[in-house]
């Protein structure tokens, strides 16, 4: 074996694998470039889920003739005026895009410094004089069209195209002040505020919904908008998150997320947000993968510190802003919401505070209220499972009933429940004369019409309606849904988790969780509501004493064997 060095072209193919994976990451790159460019209006057009063209046009800097000759150089970058890699304030940096792209796809740039325009075409590295007056066209065209090994991994164009939508979207709530029009279809006009923007990227059920968050801490600064607590998606896809205005994905900045709003929401629901982390370049390393959607905080736990007492504290705020309550005492029995323009909600101690901000916090003020009165009513004789009193290890519901104590495996039960509905069902189909239309945002209908052939399975029969709807024209005959619900839920999965063969199994069980209002795993805080309702459930379940795999759902412990324990015989 001799050793030999690669040819340029092969090095550009092989950093190309790295760099640009798919369509999305093409886009991400040249609307990276774009915004590096200074530009405020920026327009992409794709064909075929980006295989046939992806063009980006920009009305930034535009390149001269030498930087033009040079941009598809490997390694070529203007980004890097003083070679330090921590102090990065660019989008870009690695001067591997253009030269990765050109080396897959059929290329040609456009662009006008002021003066001429100039076309330089990639395959050939020739420039000419264009008609081109200002600003920066790239034309990526076929895609993968010399590497068809990478060609095959694509998936539908659909499923590319909602790929490309959810970087746009990003890369879109990174800047508001700058426009964005995707396929003319999705279009962000520049020059918003956060707010805005926000509630045209997360959809507009999130409008008066969001909170803001603005904290700083020495040198952190956090800022942005978080749902309210009763503000809920099913996946996590409506999480933004930047660091330092870079769409990142950071396991540190998700988990502190997580962590607060854990009192507040269940750990199969996600707040929608978008949220803005500032802190020294010095602090956080954005140079870990070429897709650059980590980053490494030099002090993880800090970062991690900091956003959960921001995001607590700003959730707290209107129930216990000063002015905003006063206390009374009143009987247990009213502790719940007595008009829409006051609840009553017990403190942590003893006594109850009037809330007079009501609507944001609806929800999350009446299960408050709620556990309050069932902590403090007497134990009931009528249910065999009792009433719940708490939960431990987020795993085990506790329950008193006449007899004495239950203990109830949260996620055993729910599996027992969800596998009988399953068992029982037999989808009878229905179909229907008028169908349901349903308005969903046009990434929604293109992730529901992804999986639209494994729907029916599953009794559904859909199909698009517009851009922006879905009509049911058959549903399953027992079941009648919350569609709207179920199909954003489905849309967010798929968004999120992209095309799965096993969704139409998931879809089983997200069909039967729906029928069966709650569903409920290990790990899972449950309000008491929520626990009770499980209970209830689990009554009226058949074989309820064993989950499907053969281990208990419960336990009960009798006074008299607690008698035992404390010698009282
Ligand atoms: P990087 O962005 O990491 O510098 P790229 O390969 O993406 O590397 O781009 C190489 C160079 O080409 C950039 O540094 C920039 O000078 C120039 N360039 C690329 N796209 C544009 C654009 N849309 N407008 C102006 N200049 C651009
Ligand atoms: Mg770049």
């Amino acid at each position: 074996m001799t050793i030999k060095i690669l040819s340029d072209s092969l090095i550009n193919q092989i950093a190309a694998g790295e760099v640009v994976e798919r369509p999305a990451s093409v886009v991400k790159e040249l609307v990276e470039n774009a915004l590096d460019a200074g530009a405020d209006q920026i327009v992409v057009d794709v064909v075929d889920g980006g295989r046939t063209l992806i063009s980006v046009i920009d009305n930034g800097g535009g390149m001269g003739h030498e930087d033009l000759a040079k941009c598809i150089m490997r390694h070529a970058t203007s980004k890097l005026a003083d070679g330090d890699l921590l102090n990065i304030n660019f989008m870009g940096f690695r001067g591997e895009a253009l030269p990765s792209i050109a080396s897959v796809s059929d290329m040609t740039i456009d662009t006008n410094r002021g003066g001429n325009g100039l076309q330089l075409n990639c395959s050939t590295g020739e420039i000419r004089p264009s008609a081109w007056e200002s600003g920066t066209r790239v034309r990526a065209e076929n895609l993968f069209g010399k590497t068809p090994a990478r060609l095959k991994f694509l998936r539908s164009d659909r499923a590319e195209m909602m790929s490309i939508v959810e970087v746009v979207k990003r890369l879109a709530l990174a800047r508001p002040d700058v426009g964005f029009i995707l396929n003319n279809k999705w279009r962000y006009l520049g020059g918003q505020s956060i707010y805005d923007r926000t509630v045209s990227i997360i959809g507009d059920d999130a409008d008066g919904r969001m909170i803001e968050i603005l904290n700083t801490s020495g040198e952190l600064k956090l800022s942005g908008f978080v749902s309210e607590p009763t503000f809920r998606r099913a996946s996590s896809i409506d999480q933004y998150l930047f660091v330092n205005g870079r769409p990142v994905k950071d396991k540190v900045l998700v988990g502190a997320l997580r962590a607060a709003y854990m009192d507040v929401m269940s750990a199969r629901e996600f707040p929608a947000v978008a949220l803005y982390l500032e802190l020294p370049s010095g602090e956080v390393d954005v140079n870990v993968s070429p897709a650059k959607t980590e980053v490494h905080f030099l002090e993880p736990s800090r970062i991690r510190a900091f956003i959960i007492k921001t995001i607590r504290d700003s959730l707290a705020v209107p129930l216990c802003a000063a002015g905003k309550f006063e206390t009374e005492s009143l009987k247990v029995d009213q502790a719940v919401i007595r008009d829409d323009n006051l609840f009553c909600v017990p403190n942590v101690g003893h006594d109850l505070l009037f809330i007079n901000e009501p609507g944001k916090y609806h929800n999350y003020v009446q299960n408050v209220a709620a556990r309050y009165v069932a902590e403090n009513s007497a134990p009931a004789a009528d249910y065999p499972l009792g009433r719940a009193i708490g939960q431990i290890g987020n795993k085990y519901i506790l329950s008193r009933n006449v007899g004495g104590l239950v203990i109830v495996d949260q996620h055993a039960a729910h599996e027992r429940i969800v596998y009988e509905k399953l068992r029982a069902r037999q989808i009878n189909r229905q179909p229907l004369l008028t169908p349901i239309v349903i308005k969903l945002k046009s990434e929604e209908v293109a992730a529901v019409m992804e999986i639209a052939d494994e729907l029916v399975a599953c009794g559904l029969k859909i199909d698009e309606f517009g851009d922006d709807a879905i009509a049911i024209y058959e549903k399953p005959a027992d079941w009648d849904l919350d569609w709207t619900k179920v199909l954003r839920d489905v849309a967010s999965e798929v968004r999120s988790s992209g095309h799965s063969s096993k969704l139409s199994e998931k879809l089983h069980l997200k069909l039967a969780n729906h029928a069966c209002h709650h569903s409920v795993r290990a790990g899972q805080t449950l309000d008491l509501n929520q626990m009770n309702a499980l209970l209830r459930d689990i009554e009226n379940t058949e074989r309820a004493g064993q989950c499907n795999h053969g281990r208990p759902v419960y336990k009960m412990i009798t006074i008299a064997e607690i008698d035992k324990w404390f010698e009282r015989l």
